[in-house]
């Protein structure tokens, strides 16, 4: 397909979700050699408000900061933390990567290939598995389903993959983009709190 779009000498456009700008900078760097890239900010699950604002905010500028080829375009989708709480209700105590987790990525990739097919894109796909918490295949095997009930192709993705979150590194580290130390929804802030927690009670004890 991507053959024949530049045939008609045209770049495939491509509708990306992202999580967040850091995780987005390389994927960004990488997909648009080949796509006309927007990025799309559909993030109900980020808590609290202010955090889905400030990595809002980051997103926007790292799109106009970065020296990409060609324009990448940016839309945020509806914040309605319900949806989420909805998908993950019955998973709320499953750990990080778990099924809470999957129900998470179904309700933001399913947005995001909703509007795909209603906006005529070519493809879509997340930024998601560039997180070395992120499982891939599972990303991979819902982008394929809903791609089948949307009837727009998703582009298999492992991001991570050749460097990829490495380089994610590098360039937040470039372009100064704040890093949460979790991954967005309340109890993956609990989750890290707990963590550093019991961080702090080691330093103590040694
Ligand atoms: S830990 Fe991350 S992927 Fe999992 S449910 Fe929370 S926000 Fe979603």
């Amino acid at each position: 397909m991507t053959e024949a779009l530049e045939k008609e000498g045209r770049r495939p456009r491509l509708l990306l979700h992202s999580c967040c700008a850091p995780c987005s900078s390389y994927v960004l760097e990488y997909l648009t050699r080949y796509f006309q890239v927007t990025v799309y900010y559909y993030n109900p699950n980020i808590f609290p408000p202010e955090e889905y604002e400030a990595r809002a905010g980051e997103q926007r500028r790292l799109i106009e900061d970065m020296a990409l080829p060609g324009h990448v375009g940016f839309e945020a989708g509806e914040y309605r933390p319900e949806d989420f709480y909805g998908a993950a209700k019955g998973r709320e105590t499953e750990a990080e990567g778990g099924e809470r987790c999957f129900a998470c990525y179904e309700l933001r990739l399913s947005r995001t290939a909703q509007k795909a097919a209603e906006e005529g894109y070519d493809y879509f796909t997340t930024t998601l598995s560039v997180s070395p918490l992120k499982n891939a295949e599972k990303l991979n095997e819902i982008g394929c389903r809903l791609s089948g009930v949307w009837g727009v192709p998703y582009l298999l993705s492992d991001f991570k993959k050749k460097n990829g979150y490495k380089r994610s590194v590098e360039l937040s580290g470039e372009y100064g983009l704040y890093r949460q130390n979790y991954c967005g929804c309340v109890y993956s802030r609990e989750e890290a709190s707990r963590r550093e927690r019991k961080a702090e009670k080691g330093k103590d004890l040694a």
